[in-house]
């Protein structure tokens, strides 16, 4: 087979591993897309239970949406919000069935590696016309190699959530802890599917964005009904008030009213906020022992669960021999990363990018959709469709359309921060470290971090403009 007849290899059968199919398909070339879940679209079954904050107008890629329209698919309305649930049941399930994809699709088939056929990473001579390897394992633990023309690495972040120590590290028994069962997945359902491992329990939820405000507030639901439910709170920053938004003066009306009631929450001694906490260690007995440094010293919280929600990081591992270029601090392709990078992006707010800027040395090999964001949590379906459209373009040689990118971002949608990662190191004062001081240039530092936070009003108007450096406290 001449490379060219080869199938491109798609990682991840995600919203935009298929919408990457269903443009490949388009274009007239093969895809081949492996998938480690049993069925389509396995993270997003995992947070099915949430409510999505992008109305179903942005969450449906063109080149899908045209695709299901010949199988008699009706589409839902453009203005309501799904579930996670909903968007798999009414979308992402018809696509992955549509019989072109189906026959593409590879289940239960988790990609171990990438590499070049017969080439380690330091191999230069020929590497450019070389067929990609890919390495996967099925279900029945059966390691194949496939090959193909090009690799379209769109296996999300799901399953790579950020540890809970300091430092970007696990804390010292963190691991245990984990196999122990103290300490939860992201986002479990805690007032249905998971609603008997949470009753009448002390939980301790750690992280400031969007999906800690969600399980605190089920959370709360489910201590009205279950007596004896204790709900616990920890947050490295000074003050809880970027999770709770704008209130009523917040663009999204949706979540001010999210971030109003978490707060009367907190107010009314329902939950119980620990600011300024940074977790140092576990320790595992029957509970959870939470070890932790703040300003006015050592601090033990015993719980009988923790929930972490300290959001996500890329796994690199299996692009070991593939020849990446990423941005230090994000982990995203080396020019995606200052577009949207956290200590000054809050919002899902981007430049329209495709091919050209996702690019690596590594020729026809890209990564997309949540992974390509790294380790920033702004990412939107909007934005992954508009990559993979231009990839797609790119691979089939039509230069002209890759290069013209577009991205109509929607008014709502993820913009918030998943914040816990590692910007949080106390300065002498015992205040925290700000970006500001990082910023040689006083003109950028006061542009794009030191200024007043403001509503964000551009594209997705709800969060603040400056992102993690215009946090109280940064
Ligand atoms: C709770 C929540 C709410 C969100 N709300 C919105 C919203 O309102 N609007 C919006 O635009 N975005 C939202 N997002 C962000 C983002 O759009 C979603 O996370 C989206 O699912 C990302 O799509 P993806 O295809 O890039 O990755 P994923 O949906 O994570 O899909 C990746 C797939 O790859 C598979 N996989 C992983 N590793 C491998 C491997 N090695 N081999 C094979 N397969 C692998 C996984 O099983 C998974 O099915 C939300 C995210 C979360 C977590």
């Amino acid at each position: 087979m001449t490379e060219k007849a080869l199938p491109v290899a798609v990682i991840g059968a995600g919203p935009v591993g298929l919408a990457a199919a269903a443009e490949l398909l388009e274009r007239g070339l093969t895809p081949i897309i492996f998938e480690a879940g049993e069925t389509a679209a396995a993270a997003v079954a995992s947070w099915g239970h949430i409510r999505l904050f992008s109305p179903w107008q942005y969450d449906v890629d063109t080149a899908a949406r045209r695709l299901l329209a010949g199988t008699g698919w009706q589409e839902p309305d453009a203005e309501t919000l799904p579930t996670g649930a909903e968007l798999r049941e009414q979308y992402l399930q018809p696509l992955a069935a549509v019989p072109a994809i189906a026959a593409a699709l590879h289940t239960s088939t988790r990609v171990l590696a990438v590499s070049r056929e017969g080439l380690d990473k330091t191999c230069s001579a020929g590497r450019e016309g070389t067929p990609f390897l890919i390495r996967t394992r099925d279900g029945d633990g059966t390691v194949t190699d496939y090959r193909a023309r090009a690799v379209i690495d769109a296996s999300g972040t799901w399953h790579t959530p950020n540890p809970l120590g300091q430092a970007g590290l696990p804390a010292i028994g963190e691991a245990e802890a984990i196999s122990a069962g103290l300490i939860t997945g992201p986002l479990p359902d805690v007032a249905g599917r998971d609603r008997a491992r949470f009753a009448g329990k002390h939980v301790l939820v750690v992280g400031a964005g969007h999906s800690a405000a969600n399980t605190l507030l089920e959370l709360g639901t489910l201590a009205e009904q279950e007596p004896g439910t204790r709900i616990s709170w920890a947050i490295r920053s000074t003050s809880a008030a970027g999770v709770y938004g704008g209130g009523d003066l917040d663009g999204l009306p949706a979540r001010g009213a999210l971030g109003s009631r978490l707060s009367a929450l907190v107010e009314g001694g329902q939950i119980q906020l620990h600011t300024s906490f940074t977790i140092t260690g576990f320790k595992v007995s029957d509970t959870l022992a939470v070890l932790g440094t703040t300003p006015s010293g050592e601090k033990q919280l015993d719980v009988d669960l923790l929930v972490p929600a300290t959001g996500f990081r890329p796994d690199l591992g299996m692009l070991r021999e593939i020849r990446l270029e990423l941005e230090p601090a994000v982990e995203a392709p080396r020019e995606l990363g200052p577009l949207i990078d956290p200590e000054f992006h809050s919002c899902g707010t981007v430049e329209p990018h495709g091919a050209k800027l996702l690019s690596h040395p590594e020729k026809d090999f890209y990564i997309v959709g949540m992974k390509s964001y790294g380790r920033a949590p702004t990412f939107l379906m909007a934005t992954g469709y508009e990559q993979v459209r231009s990839i797609a373009a790119a691979l089939a040689g039509d230069q002209r359309a890759a290069d013209d990118v577009q991205l109509v971002l929607p008014e709502t949608g993820v913009c918030s921060t998943d914040l816990g990662s590692s910007c949080d190191a106390p300065a002498d004062g015992g205040s925290v470290v700000s970006c500001c001081a990082a910023e040689p240039d006083p003109e950028l530092a006061a542009a794009a971090c030191c200024s007043a936070p403001e509503p964000k009003f551009l594209g997705i108007p709800t969060g603040l403009a400056h992102g993690r450096s215009a946090q109280p406290g940064a």
